[in-house]
């Protein structure tokens, strides 16, 4: 082995050189540091917690994480290997991101080497150097910018790469993406004739359109917010900003931030997924012309997600706007922390590192000493709660900027109402009206496709999803049967498989069935549809944003997509055209969601200076909780459910964890949990409920289980998790078997 070692890049020496045992984090599924050697020869500065390294992992070479030194090992010596090279000369992560990471793989029960490796960008994770990678550009000189078109006229191919240039911002194009549609010669005679350049810049992440800042003077319940916030802007404090949508939360978060930035510091705004628009991105970098604002969300390169990294760790990056993996961005200086739509459960990773970037938020801000802001017209219980018991200050935003005043209510009753296509008489009503007057609409099904279930007339057969409980749905368009969690796709037979019959209905509707009816009941309005397959085409989702802002579409459908966070002026009904899911879901969270949501698609209507009115259309129209909500508001409904939620013991009067289970072979997933309970000794002011079938029992071939670990505090139930963990690590489960933690879960 010792002919691998690569010494000579080895520049740092250790603080002591007795502690020649370093412990290394490897991103493997085992849950344990891995000992290596520092090189006998080894003579450099000291290695500092947070370096990478290379080192042999088997018959491989693996990039790990220096977390400590000693002086010695439980391994003998001499099976130990040295380390091959070290990777940085300072650390990736910054202090305070190495200890968030660690936190979180303790409170998650995730191996530390994995949750390195998901924190990483996956360019420092292959081993690639921490600094930004450049990319090449042509730009057009003074000369190329001024040259006359006339001097061209016999040099069509030339004349166009300068019209090119002169279309994109800043005159600069990226090198290849010109060299797709232009030839290399034409290229190379425009850089010797001087008109353009070539120019090595630092990849771009994002490039926005820019918007022109008006600085709004802040009305007093804004003031008031940012004053509370500031006075304390240099210490830990949690502030829950609860006001209602369109109420001007994101002029109080770029106050809070400008104060921030004026003193040197950094600023991270974390963001759910669907509201990471460019309308939002636009609207910072208008604020803040002159400070540089990176955003981090999934779709980016690794090259520009190396870039920002890098330029976050160096601070020279002053915002950073991202989806829930942003959280673990190295920012030295961090001066604040926003976290939007707070509630959101896009925060929440579903697979593999369940993690809640909300709540990491609150302890990376807590080991900062620096204030974070959870904003959001529909607070989460848990922080609702927080707030009531003076954890977190409350600051409440009650009324809408401007002319604009909350929309009123309307329920449907769906019962024994001839429906078409999921629509009542009563909202197509509405909704000519609203048309006439030449506003918008927006009509919101959590739902895409055409229909969520086929059913034979004749025989009663159902299209099933073969490798999930779930149906098929039915989507007209591409002429399928879909399940949407396992992606499983068929053909849409004309016939049912099992009878023959031509008779198969589609029951219910979902946003292509919608479009269909209000395309034949108002032909010649002008309908856009939004969601997940309407835009995937990459830049769709914009194009049609577009689209209803220049009053292009009158008739909007579609799912959350469409339905969250965008500010549609026109808009002045809004249909919610299934709001009853919610009402009777196991889950003990579907309340609150739906609650959420009806809120957040209703914050859609009347936005400017138009009222705006919300239909609801339901089968429980005297559903208490429904009536609540409409009735006395947001408030009203969370303490309600609060006081359920006390009655049952659930969050936040408890804390829950689950172990998931899941096998190819039915019922074994739930033995084997039913065996850990057995073996979980009695734990004091524990309780181990299950094991259950999971919420969805069949999922792509796996049978789901789980088994719920409830407390009134903390300690007994990570006690309960750890005793599991040490169980897990004695016994022998079957092959197959995919285990997985999910601490304080979403949904169970
Ligand atoms: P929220 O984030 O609470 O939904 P926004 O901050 O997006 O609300 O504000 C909604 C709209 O009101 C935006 O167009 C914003 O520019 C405008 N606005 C915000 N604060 C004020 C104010 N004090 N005076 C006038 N307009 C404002
Ligand atoms: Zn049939
Ligand atoms: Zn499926």
């Amino acid at each position: 082995m010792a002919a691998f070692v690569k010494i000579t890049t080895l520049t740092i020496k250790m603080p002591c050189m007795q502690e020649r045992i370093l412990h290394i984090a490897i991103p493997t599924p085992l849950d344990q540091r891995f000992d290596y050697l520092l090189p006998y020869n080894y003579a450099g500065p000291a290695l500092t917690l947070g370096q990478r390294v290379r080192v042999p992992f088997g018959r491989r070479l693996l990039v790990g994480i220096l977390i400590g030194t000693s002086a010695h090992s439980d391994i003998a010596s001499n099976k130990l290997k040295p380390i091959l090279e070290v990777l940085d000369d300072e650390p990736v992560l910054c202090p305070a991101l190495f200890a968030l990471c660690q936190f979180a793989a303790t409170y998650y029960h995730y191996p530390l080497g994995e949750l390195f490796a998901l924190a990483l960008p996956r360019a420092l994770r292959q081993g690639k150097a921490c600094q930004p990678l450049t990319t090449t550009a042509y730009r057009l000189t003074h000369q190329g910018l001024t040259l006359a078109p006339a001097a061209l006229t016999r040099a069509p191919k030339q004349a166009a790469l300068l019209a090119l240039l002169r279309a994109q911002d800043n005159h600069t194009l990226d090198a290849r993406v010109l060299r797709q549609t232009t030839a290399a010669g034409v290229i190379t005679s425009c850089t010797n004739k001087g008109w353009i350049e070539k120019h090595e810049s630092l990849t771009p992440a994002t490039a926005t359109t820019a918007m022109t800042s008006t600085r709004v003077t802040l009305n007093t319940a804004q003031q008031y917010a940012c004053q509370r916030i500031q006075q304390v802007k240099d210490r830990f404090n949690i502030f829950l900003l609860h006001g209602i949508t369109g109420s001007g939360k994101t002029e109080v978060y770029l106050h809070c931030i400008e104060e921030q930035l004026s003193v040197g510091k950094q600023a991270l705004v974390l963001v759910p997924e669907i509201a990471l628009t460019p309308q939002t991105v636009a609207r910072f970098r208008a604020f803040f012309p002159t400070h540089t604002i990176e955003v981090l969300h999934s779709g980016l390169t690794d090259s520009a997600r190396l870039g920002i990294w890098c330029q976050c760790r160096a601070a020279t990056i002053a915002i950073v706007i991202g989806t829930r993996s942003a959280i673990f961005t190295p920012l030295p200086k961090l001066g604040i922390i926003i976290v939007d739509e707070e509630h959101d459960l896009s925060f929440k990773q579903q697979d593999s590192l369940r993690y809640c970037a909300r709540d990491l938020a609150i302890k990376r801000a807590k080991d900062a000493n620096i204030p974070i802001v959870l904003g959001s017209a529909t607070p989460s219980l848990e922080s609702y709660y927080q707030s009531q018991q003076g954890r977190y200050q409350y600051i409440s935003l009650p009324a809408r900027t401007g002319k604009a005043n909350p929309p009123t209510f309307s329920l449907i009753d769906l019962r024994q109402q001839p429906l078409i296509h999921g629509l009542a008489p009563r909202l197509i009503e509405a909704i000519g009206t609203h048309l006439q007057r030449a506003e918008q609409v927006l009509l919101f099904i959590n739902r895409r496709g055409f229909a969520p279930t086929v059913l034979c007339h004749s025989c009663g057969w159902v299209a099933h999803c073969p490798h999930c409980d779930a149906h098929l749905v039915k989507h007209h368009a591409k002429a399928r049967l879909q399940c949407h969690h396992c992606g499983f796709a068929c053909a849409d037979s004309p016939t049912c498989p099992d009878c023959a019959s031509s008779q198969l209905l589609a029951v219910g509707a979902g946003t292509e069935r919608v479009e269909q009816a209000l395309s034949e009941l108002f032909p010649h309005i002008p309908l856009i549809r939004i969601d997940k397959d309407s835009t995937k085409q990459k830049g769709s989702l914009s194009r049609f944003l577009a689209q209803i802002h220049t009053g292009g579409a009158q008739i909007l459908v579609g799912t959350q997509l469409l339905a969250k966070g965008h500010h549609f002026p026109n808009v002045t009904l809004v249909g919610i055209l299934n709001a009853d899911h919610g009402l009777y879901s196991c889950d003990f969270r579907a309340s609150e969601l739906m609650g959420q949501l009806l809120l957040q698609v209703a914050g859609r209507a009347g936005r400017a200076d138009k009222p705006g009115h919300v239909y609801i259309q339901t089968h429980h129209p005297d559903h208490p909780v429904l009536n609540c909500l409409l009735q006395q508001g947001y408030s009203a409904f969370a303490n309600l459910l609060l006081a359920e939620r006390q009655a049952a013991c659930l969050p936040p009067f408890s804390y829950l964890a689950l172990i998931h289970a899941e096998t190819k072979q039915a019922n074994q997933a739930m033995a084997f949990l039913q065996q850990l309970k057995r073996m979980l000794p009695a734990i004091a002011g524990l309780e181990c409920l299950g094991p259950a079938p999971a919420l969805m029992q069949k999922r792509q071939g796996y049978y789901r289980a789980q088994l719920l670990l409830q407390a009134q505090t903390r300690i007994p139930l990570h006690q309960g998790v750890d005793q599991i963990q040490k169980i897990l690590s004695e016994i022998k489960s079957p092959p197959g078997l995919r285990l997985g933690w999910d601490i304080d879960p979403k949904q169970c």
